[in-house]
Order: C-alpha cells, then sequence, then structure tokens
C-alpha cells in the first residue's frame, strides 16, 4: 500500500507557496532503480506558466533593488542550508535520477558550491568609466539584470544543473522561473524551499513542473519572459531557439556531447584506463561531458584496451546506497533502447564488443567497451548517453585530433599525456567548448565558463559567464556643460 509521502500532491513553487495546478492535473514521479511510486506534481499547463510570470515579474524590481550585501547574505544562508538538508537532498538525488551516493553527495557538496559563488559574484557586478571622444563628457557603464529568466533542467544531474542556471541569474538581481526535468521535479521543489528558508523573497524564484511540452513550451514563448538557460539535448534546445528567435530572447544552451578523451602513447595504460573508466562509466555516462570516445594512438590501443575491459568487469553495479557502487540505471526505457540500439548498430557495422553489450539489471546496462575505426554509426556521431567506451585505435596525434574533431558537437574533451607540449598543442587544436589536459572530459568548476562549441550549445555558463550573460549593458552619458553643436 502506498505511504502517505508516495500519495503526496507536490504543488508548483509560486510566490513562496505551493499551488495546485489551474487545471488540477498531476503527473506521477517514480524512481528509475524499481518504479517505486516517489509522490506525485503538479502538471502545468499554459495558465500556470502565467501565473509564474506574473508573480515573477512582481518580484523581479524587488529583489534587483535588493543590497548586493544582502543577495549575498541570502545566497551564503542558502548554501549552509543546503548543507543542512543534505540526508534529505541525497534521498531525493538517488531515488529520483537512479544517482548512487557518492554521486548525489558531489550535487549536493556542489550546490552549496555553487550558492556561494554566486554569493561572490553578487559584489562584482562591476561598471566601468570610459574615455570620451568628447571633452565634456562622462561616459558610464552600468550592469543591469536581465529580468525574468527561465532555467530548463535536465533529469541527469537534477540538482547540481538546476542551481548552477539559478544562481548567477539571481546573483545578478533576476528572478528567476526554474522548470525542471519531468522525471525530476522533487528536488527542484526542495531546492526553492530550501532558499525560500534562506530569505528569498516570494516569486523570485518560482518552480513550474510538468511537461516541457506543455509548461516548458507555453513559458518558452511567454512575452514576458527575457532570458533563457537551457541545458538539455540538442534536439529540444535547437526546438527551443526556435520558438524563442522571434522575441530575440537571450539564450544560453548547454546541449549535448560527444566528448573525446585522447590517450597519447606515453601515458600508462593501465593508468589510463582507470581514468578514462571514470570519463565513460560515472553516471551511466548520463553525463553531457562523459568521455564516450576514447581515442587511443596505435603504440598503446591494445594494452589500454584490455585495462578498460578489466576495469569495466570489475565495476559494481546495483545497490545505489552502496559506496562502492560504480553507477545504476539508465532514467527510462527509452533511454535504454537508445543505448542496446547504439551497440547493436555499431557491432553490426563492425565493432568488436570487448566488454558489456547487454543488460545487467532492470534499467541497469553493463559497462560496455566497443573497440573500431570511427564508424559511421549513431555510437559514433550521436550521444549514446549510457555506459559505452567506443575505443578507436590511430596513427598519431594527427588523426587523434582529426577524430576528436570528427563531431558536429563540440562540449568537453580530455587528454592523457605526461607530454605537456603534445598535449596542449592538442588542447589548442580540439574544437571543444573545454580541453582537460591530464584528465577526462567530465569536469566542473564553478567559475569556469561551461559550455560547447557547435551543436553543443550557445553562450557559456558559470560565474562571471553567467553574470555577463544575464545582465544588460547600458551606457550612461553626462553632458558637463558643452553647448549644443548648432545644426
Ligand atoms: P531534454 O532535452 O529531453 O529535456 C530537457 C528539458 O527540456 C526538460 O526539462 C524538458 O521538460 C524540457 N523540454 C522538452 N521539450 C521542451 C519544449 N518544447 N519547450 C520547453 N522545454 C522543453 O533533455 P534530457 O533528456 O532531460 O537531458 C539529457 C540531455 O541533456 C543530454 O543531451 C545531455 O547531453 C544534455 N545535458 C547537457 C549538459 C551541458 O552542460 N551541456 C549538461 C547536462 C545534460
Amino acid at each position: 500500500m502506498a505511504t502517505s509521502e508516495q500519495m503526496r500532491v507536490h504543488g508548483l513553487w509560486i510566490d513562496g507557496a505551493e499551488h495546485p495546478a489551474q487545471a488540477g492535473a498531476t503527473f506521477a514521479v517514480h524512481a528509475p532503480m524499481d518504479g517505486t511510486l516517489l509522490g506525485y506534481a503538479a502538471r502545468a499547463q499554459a495558465a500556470d506558466a502565467d501565473s509564474a510570470v506574473l508573480s515573477s515579474r512582481r518580484a523581479f524590481p524587488v529583489w534587483a533593488a535588493l543590497p548586493p550585501a544582502e543577495r549575498e547574505r541570502i545566497l551564503l544562508r542558502a548554501a549552509d542550508k543546503v548543507e543542512q538538508a543534505s540526508a534529505a537532498l541525497l534521498d531525493l538525488v538517488i531515488d529520483e535520477s537512479g544517482s548512487t551516493i557518492s554521486k548525489a553527495r558531489y550535487e549536493v557538496t556542489y550546490t552549496a558550491n555553487l550558492l556561494r559563488a554566486a554569493a561572490g559574484e553578487v559584489r562584482r557586478l562591476y561598471g566601468d568609466t570610459l574615455p570620451s571622444e568628447k571633452p565634456h563628457r562622462l561616459s558610464l557603464v552600468i550592469r543591469e539584470p536581465l529580468g525574468v529568466v527561465l532555467a530548463i533542467s535536465p533529469f541527469n544531474a537534477p540538482l547540481v544543473l538546476l542551481a548552477k542556471m539559478v544562481v548567477f541569474p539571481l546573483a545578478a538581481g533576476n528572478a528567476v522561473i526554474a522548470k525542471p526535468s519531468e522525471e525530476t521535479p522533487l528536488i527542484a521543489l526542495a531546492f526553492a524551499q530550501i532558499l525560500h528558508e534562506a530569505g528569498l523573497p516570494p516569486g523570485v524564484l518560482n518552480v513550474v513542473t510538468g511537461y516541457g511540452g506543455e509548461c516548458g513550451l507555453a513559458l518558452v514563448q511567454h512575452p514576458d519572459v527575457d532570458g533563457i538557460a537551457f541545458t538539455g539535448s540538442t534536439a529540444t534546445g535547437a526546438k527551443i531557439a526556435q520558438i524563442a528567435a522571434p522575441a530575440l530572447k537571450r539564450l544560453q544552451l548547454e546541449l549535448g556531447g560527444k566528448n573525446p578523451l585522447l590517450v597519447l602513447d606515453d601515458a600508462d595504460p593501465v593508468q589510463a584506463a582507470e581514468v578514462a573508466a571514470v570519463g565513460a562509466f560515472y553516471h551511466g555516462g548520463q553525463i553531457c561531458m562523459s568521455s564516450s570516445r576514447i581515442i587511443v594512438e596505435k603504440g598503446i590501443a591494445r594494452p589500454f584496451a584490455e585495462a578498460l575491459v578489466r576495469k569495466a568487469r570489475a565495476l559494481v553495479l546495483g545497490d545505489l546506497r552502496d559506496e562502492r557502487t560504480a553507477y545504476g540505471p539508465l532514467i527510462t526505457p527509452q533511454a535504454l533502447e537508445k543505448v542496446q540500439r547504439h551497440v547493436q548498430g555499431a557491432i553490426a557495422a563492425g565493432a568488436q564488443l570487448l566488454a558489456g553489450g547487454d543488460v545487467y539489471n532492470g534499467l541497469v546496462y553493463q559497462p560496455t567497451v566497443l573497440y573500431a575505426p570511427p564508424l559511421d554509426t549513431p555510437a559514433w556521431r550521436e550521444e549514446t548517453f549510457g555506459p559505452v567506451a567506443y575505443v578507436v585505435p590511430v596513427d598519431d596525434l594527427e588523426a587523434a585530433i582529426a577524430a576528436a574533431n570528427d563531431s558536429a558537437m563540440g562540449l568537453s574533451a580530455g587528454v592523457l599525456t605526461n607530454d605537456m607540449q603534445r598535449g596542449m598543442n592538442a588542447a589548442r587544436r580540439i574544437r571543444c567548448g573545454a580541453v582537460h589536459v591530464g584528465t577526462h572530459s567530465f569536469q566542473s568548476d564553478a567559475l569556469a565558463p561551461i559550455g560547447g562549441f557547435g551543436l553543443s550549445g550557445i553562450g557559456r555558463s558559470g560565474g562571471r559567464y553567467s553574470i555577463e550573460h544575464f545582465t544588460e549593458l547600458k551606457w550612461i552619458s553626462l553632458e558637463l556643460g558643452q553647448t549644443p553643436r548648432p545644426f
């Protein structure tokens, strides 16, 4: 029998309180690990999107006018409260997104870190004074918040990615409406509640739960939404860009990746395999920056692949609350079907299957290693978003860089080498938003610019890059006594 928590309907978070959707609709939230019912969330439609935007518009000038020190205090207090609430947040991240305890801990710790980083940015909303061409002119440049920012988040890191898109626009004085993934609405509501308890005024952060094609679309189309921060798939990002274009909304899109990890032949193959396994298999590969294409110089390709296979076979799968567990389930049966299709397609095209290649249990897929040259198949071209490492042997560094750049996406890359000259050469020539020399492609840093080339997105988030994106520059000039020029 369902418990009262399982039967609970979590309302939309608007104006600092829970509200049912106006049409009364709800949707069930299930744990991907075993299908357990976690509760119900309000299923918002266009009318609810309108209410959220109205509330945000009212809250925006109040928040923007608060002295920076007050905004800073609230964000710092929220960071402490995230840490205090960590036990409950960990449970929600584990249950809702199928994360392991260690991945959930990373999300909670990093969210507190993001809040503190954003609090630091509040005091750095600097402007400029410009040397003017006119002798009697004082020229100032100031930064103003954009207004109402919509943050649309994906399922795979439901707390940290939502937080990243919320805290920096808030720091800059914007009001934010969060639209979390329909797979993970509850953690977003918990996060908003914490910010509220930390003193965030009502309406400054609203959370609208529901489906992308319903409330998500309504929010993107809404004329009173000024900017959009979106993290999700390239297909959805492109759709949002198209819808937002006529109103010229400010867009920041963080989209998919098909990230290369280069292993150069001076690297130790066993150590490199340890690093590559984290890059490829962390959270079952459901990470935008996961190292899904592993490009290895042929001198060490075989010993590297053998070490990666040993590592893959030794990974512990299963109990999400066991510290040793490497990863859990894929998010949905559709996600599992895609992974299977990619693997089968690569094998049919001639790839060797060195490890895995099948379901482990439920939605948990085995750590899988494919070995092949670049094959024009979805496993090489498209985001698999599963625990699949596609290992490609190449002749030399030139071929490795060419293979790395053989993608329409360009989010993140890694280069494993002890030769800094070759490492930096690769870093300069790989067309990605980030290149990490000495480690795999999945790295984050609160103040670093996160984003990608090509189909991986537009704009950068993180620290001052988010602040710059979600503020307007205004030039103010002051005439100091010049008489008007005759016509
Ligand atoms: P998704 O694109 O299916 O959904 C993302 C969000 O968009 C969800 O909240 C969804 O409800 C919403 N949405 C869907 N259609 C919409 C519409 N028409 N209008 C408005 N909103 C809409 O992505 P997902 O499956 O949740 O997440 C996985 C994807 O996210 C992967 O492609 C991954 O690479 C990407 N991702 C990118 C980054 C990055 O930093 N670049 C980080 C994490 C995940």
